[in-house]
């Protein structure tokens, strides 16, 4: 039975151990039942699956993602919740709590140990400061992943549903939009966590592609052309692909390229598609250097 989830038994729990939140670590504890509900049903985990929960802290919601699934592994970086987590997770036999950082951890081997290599769910309520780099390292590695169902800031979130002519489309929307489909599975409130974070949340659902929505025979370029771009926003696509020593064209074959496209050579990168950049690489890739 769960039984964390609430102001009362957390703040209890905190108090026991005498446990002091590291800032350093984003460490906001949720305690709101419904949260944590609307997260497990996003996550549509059912007792075949083997969950990734990044950041258990006290373990809350490995309470209820043990009550659904077939195993979890939970990989929490601060040693002083580890005792927390063996009594909070006691009546649990399906849990697997590893004290590390899940930048340095090798999630292939985790899916291969505790998987059998099928792809695995992840969720998380991720500590902010990390949420970039651990969901580009999730897609990048090419780890078997089902979905990821995580809380982040509600900006971030924002940022990753984003299309073109929206101020937060960028980078971060595209990279996200070629490995999954989000989908905003609710907004959540300071007033939702132990201590209150300064800034508004949200439930995103990163559901995996099977294939990329587009096609590219030259990812990496893609990807590089996606960041010169928007390293440089204020700047025409031209000018900022041409001042990135990221990309190894001239500045005639950068237009030629972007013209071929049908694009006006006054066009920023901000009003692309994704499409239009898997396209823009192959025309680069197309035209000798
Ligand atoms: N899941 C808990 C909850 O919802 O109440 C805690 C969420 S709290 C926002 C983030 C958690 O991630 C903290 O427990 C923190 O110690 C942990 N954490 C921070 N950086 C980490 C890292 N690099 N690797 C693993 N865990 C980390």
């Amino acid at each position: 039975m769960a039984t964390l989830g609430n102001p009362g038994n957390t703040i209890a729990m905190i108090q026991k151990y005498q446990f002091v939140f590291q800032k350093k670590f984003g460490q906001n504890f949720l305690i709101d039942t419904h949260v944590l509900e609307k997260i497990i049903r996003a996550a549509e985990i059912t007792d075949q699956d083997c969950v990734l929960e990044i950041g258990p802290g006290i373990g809350t919601m490995t309470q209820y993602l043990a009550e659904h699934a077939r195993h979890v592994v939970a990989v929490e970086i601060d040693a002083n919740l580890i005792p927390i987590l063996g009594e909070t997770l006691a009546e649990y036999s399906n849990i697997t709590v590893l004290n590390q950082d899940i930048l340095k951890t090798d999630i292939q081997e985790l899916v291969n140990t505790y998987n059998e290599g099928r792809p695995i769910k992840v969720t998380a309520n991720l500590p902010y400061y990390i949420t970039t780099p651990i969901i580009m390292g999730l897609f990048e590695s090419q780890v078997p992943i089902d979905n990821i169902t995580i809380m982040v800031q509600k900006e971030v979130a924002e940022r990753m549903q984003a299309g073109p002519g929206s101020k937060d489309y960028g980078a971060l929307s595209l990279a996200v939009q070629y490995y999954a489909e989000p989908y905003l599975v609710a907004n959540v409130p300071p007033n939702c966590f132990i201590p209150r974070p300064g800034v508004g949340s949200a439930v995103i659902r990163l559901t995996r592609h099977k294939e990329p929505p587009v096609k590219t025979s030259d990812e990496t370029l893609m990807f590089r052309l996606i960041r010169a771009s928007f390293n440089q926003r204020r700047k025409t696509l031209q000018n900022g692909l041409n001042n990135s020593p990221e990309i190894p064209y001239t500045k005639e074959q950068i237009l030629e390229a972007i013209e071929s496209l049908g694009l006006p050579a006054t066009v920023r990168g901000e009003a692309l598609t994704l499409e239009q950049f898997a396209k823009l690489a192959d025309k680069l890739v197309g035209i000798k250097q």
